[in-house]
């Protein structure tokens, strides 16, 4: 199911970064020890009132040679309407009103979408009749907040969360695999889905009905049913920003928000780009499974260390991702295609997959027999009990007595345990320490 998106714009230092990196201030603390996952942070997962929605800061997207202020704004705008569900509408208490402002709102109004105003820089109380002038935007009450103090976002957040859509069922059966291709363009996405559905014994369902985002195409195969979420068949419509490498991340996103399992497509000719370990890292932190497709394969000049070279520098590339199977294929041939479909099977189930607590505790009683938990101060962690509260992705809580004692390495360390014990191939394994004694 798809999480509804929030998105910032606003001119630029007006304070969309310093917002979103709030908002998303504690994920992103988890994220930061693991390097190279997020660090062009213009997407984010937040969660406020208990609903969870991503969230884009429009501002990170730069757009190539353009400088003018305005250009880019404009073109944050649009993305910003075309994507959100809510937009908030960041102005500056400091500079008040300006030209800019005016033309945003403008646009904003236009698309009909719900709008929150949010005044930045609000520091004091002393400033907050500085936020009347925002009235005349249109959108009602405006937010005073500060960045700097993090005072107001509360409140910002109640408006903004409390203008999102209830999440909509996407009508497929739970037994479906609802599988997102995703990758720079022409990697290949378009032409692996015909070379799937171009096998043999693929039954195609229909010719999808189009969603907002992306083109869903049914099929089936020995008794399995998928869903395709293909990203390409946006690209199509032909928007300005279309050409813009940064949009289709934001295409990406939505798609992996949908999906079970995310095909993450490399140009085996030209190898790994930063925009790759972006979307990557993203379907890491989404909790989806992955699969990398290194595809072009037919065009490598091979040896036998061709295929073992470019799996290590793949293992490279994306560190926090060592779970993820890597499949070499041509979707132009069609060669090694079929090992494709049982990868995707396989990471599937794993990614569903449910241990036994008695299991999981064996497993942890036998690591920490090895290796015993950090101390602080003389004070010893102790582990009580472990127990898997979720799948999809795989959700370990493990209960302690003093979770301030718990270091990132150990937690590293169980999780290797966990996975040498039960494999979880494809699939991040989030762990969880909560105090009980
Ligand atoms: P963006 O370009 O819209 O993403 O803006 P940034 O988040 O990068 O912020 C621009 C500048 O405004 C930075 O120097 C921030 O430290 C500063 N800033 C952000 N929020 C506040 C605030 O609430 N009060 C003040 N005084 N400065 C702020
Ligand atoms: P998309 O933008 O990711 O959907 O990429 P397309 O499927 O449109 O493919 C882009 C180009 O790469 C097209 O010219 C394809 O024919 C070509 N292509 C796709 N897959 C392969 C492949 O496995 N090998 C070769 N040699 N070319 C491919």
């Amino acid at each position: 199911m798809a999480r509804p998106v929030i998105a910032i714009v606003g001119r630029p230092n007006v304070g969309k970064s310093t917002i979103f990196n709030r908002v998303i201030g504690d994920r992103l603390a988890i994220v930061e020890d693991k390097p190279g996952v997020t660090r062009d942070r213009i997407y984010g997962t937040g969660e406020w009132n208990g609903k969870s929605f991503s969230i884009v800061d429009t501002g990170g997207i730069e757009i190539d040679g353009e400088d003018e202020i305005m250009k880019s704004v404009r073109m944050q705008a649009e993305l910003a309407v075309e994507e959100a569900d809510v937009i908030i509408f960041m102005v500056d208490a400091k500079t008040g009103l300006t030209l800019a402002d005016e033309e945003v709102a403008q646009m904003l109004f236009r698309s009909r979408k719900p709008v929150v105003v949010a005044v930045n820089k609000v520091d004091n109380q002393g400033r907050m009749e500085d936020i009347y002038e925002f009235f005349g935007l249109g959108f009602g009450s405006p937010i005073g907040i500060s960045g700097s103090h993090g005072t107001g976002i509360g409140d910002l957040l109640d408006e903004a969360v409390a203008k999102l859509p209830e999440l909509e069922d996407d009508g497929y059966d739970e037994d479906v695999i609802r599988v997102a291709l995703i990758g720079r363009p022409n990697v290949g996405k378009s032409s692996l889905v015909n070379a799937l559905l171009g096998e043999e014994r693929v039954i195609v369902s229909e010719v999808a009905g189009t969603t907002r985002d992306a083109i869903d195409t049914p099929f089936e195969k020995d008794g399995q049913r998928y869903v395709l979420i293909d990203t390409a068949g946006m690209r199509k419509r032909g928007k300005v920003y279309e050409s813009t490498e940064k949009y289709s991340v934001m295409r990406s996103l939505k798609a992996i928000e949908r999906a079970d399992v995310v095909l993450i497509l490399i140009n085996a000719e030209e190898g790994i780009i930063e925009q790759d370990k972006h979307i990557a890292g993203y379907a890491h932190e989404a909790g989806r499974a992955s699969v990398f497709v290194i595809n072009k394969w037919d065009v490598v000049d091979k040896d036998d260390k061709t295929m073992q070279n470019f799996t290590q520098n793949v293992r490279d590339h994306f560190l926090f991702m060592s779970y993820a199977p890597i499949v070499f294929l041509s979707a132009l041939t069609k060669s090694r295609l079929h090992k494709l479909l049982p990868v995707i099977n396989h990471v599937s189930e794993q990614h569903a997959l449910r241990i036994q607590t008695h299991l999981l505790n064996d497993v942890i009683s036998d690591a920490v027999a090895i290796n015993p938990p950090p101390t602080d101060k003389g004070r010893r962690l102790r582990i009580n009990y472990v127990t898997q509260v979720a799948v999809r992705p795989p959700t370990i809580v493990i209960f302690v007595n003093a979770p301030e004692i718990m270091h990132f390495s150990y937690e590293r360390y169980l999780e290797n345990k966990i996975r040498a014990a039960f494999n979880f191939e494809g699939t991040p394994v989030r762990l969880f320490t909560r105090r009980k004694s």
